[in-house]
């Protein structure tokens, strides 16, 4: 048998956040909308939409309706991604990613 090695890197480097966190404290309404976008989880994943979430959250009350839109296509985008059930600890990510395969064939019974 053997073993394997946990060594799954997140898409997102830390220094890219940083950049992405300085990016949301900048004067310019565009520049703090662009990186608000750049925060999706379906971007960064989890584990980097977590440690700006809260920022995010901020930014849904930000001045500029450009950044507001920004931030609420985010939450959105998170919401619907704990809604069609993947987890939000990354520590369970790759179980929970199996199984959500295969619910996906059993879900399709709505009414
Ligand atoms: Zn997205």
């Amino acid at each position: 048998m053997t073993k394997k090695k946990r060594s799954v890197k997140e898409k997102t480097p830390a220094d890219d956040l940083d950049r992405i966190l300085a990016g949301l404290q900048a004067p310019e309404e565009t520049i703090r909308a662009k990186a608000v976008s750049q925060i999706c989880p379906c971007r960064m994943g989890w584990e980097g939409y977590q440690q700006a979430m809260e920022v995010v959250a901020a930014l849904q009350k930000d001045p500029s309706p450009l950044v507001r839109g920004a931030a609420r296509h985010v939450v959105l985008e998170s919401f619907q991604m704990v809604s069609s059930g993947l987890p939000t600890s990354p520590r369970t990510q790759h179980n929970e990613m199996a199984a959500r395969k295969r619910r996906f064939r059993w879900g399709d019974n709505d009414r």
